[in-house]
């Protein structure tokens, strides 16, 4: 679901945040919201996502020719975003969509329906125990939304004594 994505995305992107100091030239606050962003663009193969209706009609054309869970569900749009930006000179922007694109893939890894990293050179799917919309996505939106906020505080985003 696209708010358990979102929780995920912004979560690897205050993750990453530690790592990617001195390749990242941007404010950390715009690598944040780009990994996040980024984190909903795979589902762009599915009509009925959120991304999609955003990007009407272009996005229907996109899920009229591909399948749902395929190249767009591959680690091949990760590094083909990551090369384009580069190329124009924007690398550290294609980093974070990178990451936040990569963040999708990983978090449909653990859904029942699962993903193929390497589609489609191989068919091979990695599935997990999560349904989707289920109860174990809920419970672990909750504890995404817990661990964002956590972040968020400890990167200074948020200064707790404005608060308390
Ligand atoms: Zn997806």
């Amino acid at each position: 679901m696209f708010r358990t994505h979102f929780a995920l995305g912004l979560f690897v992107g205050l993750f990453s945040l530690s790592f990617i100091n001195e390749i990242f030239t941007g404010p950390r606050w715009l690598f944040v919201v780009i990994v996040a962003i980024a984190s909903s663009f795979p589902d762009i193969d599915h009509p009925k996502s959120k991304i999609s209706k955003l990007f009407f009609p272009f996005s229907w054309m996109i899920s009229w020719v591909v399948s749902h869970r395929g190249i767009f569900h591959s680690i091949f749009p990760v590094i083909g975003l990551y090369l384009i930006f580069d190329y124009f000179g924007f690398g550290f922007i294609g980093l974070a969509l990178a990451i936040g694109y990569f963040s999708h893939l990983l978090g449909d890894m653990f859904t029942k329906s699962g993903i193929d990293f390497l589609y489609p050179i191989s068919r091979f799917k990695i599935s997990g125990p999560i349904t989707t919309g289920g109860i174990l996505e809920s419970v672990l939106f909750v504890l995404l939304v817990l661990l964002d906020v956590v972040l968020v505080v400890k990167h200074n985003f948020i200064n707790i004594s404005w608060i308390i």
